[in-house]
């Protein structure tokens, strides 16, 4: 039994390359999934299944998206570093040193956590405090710069999405970390990353975890109301398909409703009172052109009346991003309101795939929307974005390095700490504490003894030996990167001549 479903995902795996690889880049493929099952021969996961079935469903994913090869072999091989006795030298010499650099990146990452600390009220969400929304937006920095390349985003994304989907059997204490780190920081930065279809997706599996009595009574609210709309929608998309008919407007109309957990967050801000939620499900309408776009809204405008402050016109104004569409909310039949939201294929694809979207239209790869601006710490991105013109510019731009002048190291408890590029182990100790900097006797870097003048990495976990008679030395004045490190030395040499 465990064998069948197991070649069915290499055989869907296997069906999904076969569309945009050619036999060689397949051939590597068909190696990775080989060398996969080899290193993880034996492992079960917790559901019972063989352990590369999760690598699989990883890969399968970002295959979807058509991403290139060596991402699809990186997913793959993503949890051999950890759990296998594989080592770098050998994932190097069998698949290459880009394959490589993006399983170590996506290694890295699992050291990114959320401490139970920050919630100290229970389930609030960490928005409503900010000392703790500092810390998580920290923790979402660090995974771009730690990743580097926005296909170890991907890759982890895909591995979180699978591990949701499996979640149910781990321990309860496990899955509402899991979880709580997927709502906080992996949701979020897919969204930055433009991302829709795989936000919702990673909010929607994680929301019952984190919270779970929230997440039943919100299916009991609105599941009845949810039957009701559909009913009443199927015969106003009909309404809409003629009046675009008549008008000569191709388009494709249908409905979805909003995911569970975007409502939740939207119903906490109108009192839980589902009327005011007027996108609870919203009509979609996808056509050729721009053009279509507002013809479309002035169709629909004529033949029912719009509230007024509801038409948001993102086409002419993108998110930031990148999200591009007109919503419209109308006084439909029988005097029911209807929010519409009308856009292009492009736009379509831009809004559920984001920086995805280029691999998966790659063919019409010049024709995609320049994003305006991505949010602030993703600028450099659709600027870059803007000036790609080749699937090879692409890949390169996707090694980004957005914050070239800071570098985000753990101490051994997992807390972030920020400091700039070219920062030691000794900048650290006075960050975390000046009387850490003034007793400090040596360092350890990611479990190894390291010098005094090592210049720590993102995602180094940085731990400091403190010895009780130690004394800062001249010397660690030509050591340190940052003012505070430097003052403080200078104050204790001072003080304890
Ligand atoms: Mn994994």
């Amino acid at each position: 039994m465990e064998s069948t479903s197991q070649d069915k995902l290499e055989n869907q795996l296997i069906d999904l390359c076969q569309k945009y690889l050619n036999d060689r880049e397949l051939a590597r493929v068909k190696r990775a999934i080989e060398f996969s099952k080899k290193s993880h021969a034996g492992a079960l996961r917790k559901s019972g299944e063989s352990f590369v079935s999760h690598p699989l469903h990883a890969a399968i994913r970002l295959a979807k998206l058509k991403l290139d090869t060596n991402s699809i072999i990186a997913a793959l091989l993503h949890d051999t570093l950890e759990d296998t006795d594989v080592s770098p030298r050998i994932i190097k010499r069998e698949f290459g040193g880009d394959v490589l650099k993006l399983v170590e990146a996506v290694t890295k990452l699992s050291n990114i956590r959320i401490k139970k600390s920050w919630f100290p009220l229970g389930k609030t969400t960490v928005s409503k405090i900010p000392e703790f929304e500092r810390q998580v937006e920290t923790l979402r920095k660090m995974l771009v710069a730690v990743a580097k390349d926005i296909r170890v985003i991907l890759i982890k994304l895909a591995d979180k999405i699978h591990n949701l989907e499996t979640l149910n059997f781990l321990p309860a204490e496990k899955r509402e970390r899991i979880a709580r780190e997927v709502i906080e920081i992996y949701a979020p930065v897919a969204g930055r990353l433009g991302m829709g279809e795989w936000k919702e997706k990673l909010e929607d599996l994680a929301f019952p975890y984190v919270f779970p009595k929230e997440y039943d009574d919100l299916k009991k609210l609105a599941i009845p109301r949810l039957k009701d709309r559909e009913n009443y929608l199927k015969r106003i998309v009909s309404k809409v398909e003629k009046l675009l008919e008549t008008n000569k407007i191709k388009a494709e109309i249908n409905f979805r409703a909003k995911h569970w957990y975007s409502l939740y967050k939207k119903l906490l801000k109108y009192d839980n009172d589902l009327d005011k939620i007027y996108d609870l499900i919203a009509v979609r309408i996808i056509v050729d052109s721009i053009e279509d776009c507002y013809n479309t809204l002035g169709l629909i405008h004529s033949r029912w009346r719009p509230l007024v402050g509801r038409i948001k016109d993102y086409i002419a104004l993108p998110k930031p991003n990148g999200y591009q569409s007109i919503h419209t909310t109308v006084f439909c039949e029988e005097g029911k309101i209807v929010e519409f939201q009308i856009r292009t294929k492009q736009m379509h694809q831009q809004a559920e795939f984001g920086v995805a979207a280029h691999w998966i239209y790659s063919e019409k790869k010049n024709s995609r929307i320049p994003n305006k601006n991505e949010t602030k710490w993703l600028n450099d991105f659709s600027k870059i974005q803007k000036a790609v013109t080749s699937p090879e510019d692409f890949i390169k731009f996707l090694k980004l390095d957005l914050f070239q002048d800071r570098i985000f190291v753990f101490t051994p408890q997992g807390d972030v700490k920020d400091l700039p590029a070219g920062a030691t182990p000794l900048d650290f100790a006075y960050h975390v504490h000046t009387d850490i900097g003034n007793h400090c006797a040596g360092a350890k870097v990611n479990g190894k003894i390291a010098p005094f003048d090592t210049k720590l990495q993102n995602g180094d976990i940085v731990e400091i030996i403190k010895g009780k008679n130690v004394k800062p030395k001249a010397d660690w004045l030509s050591i340190v990167k940052t003012e505070v490190a430097r003052s403080n030395i200078k104050k204790a040499i001072k003080s304890n001549l």
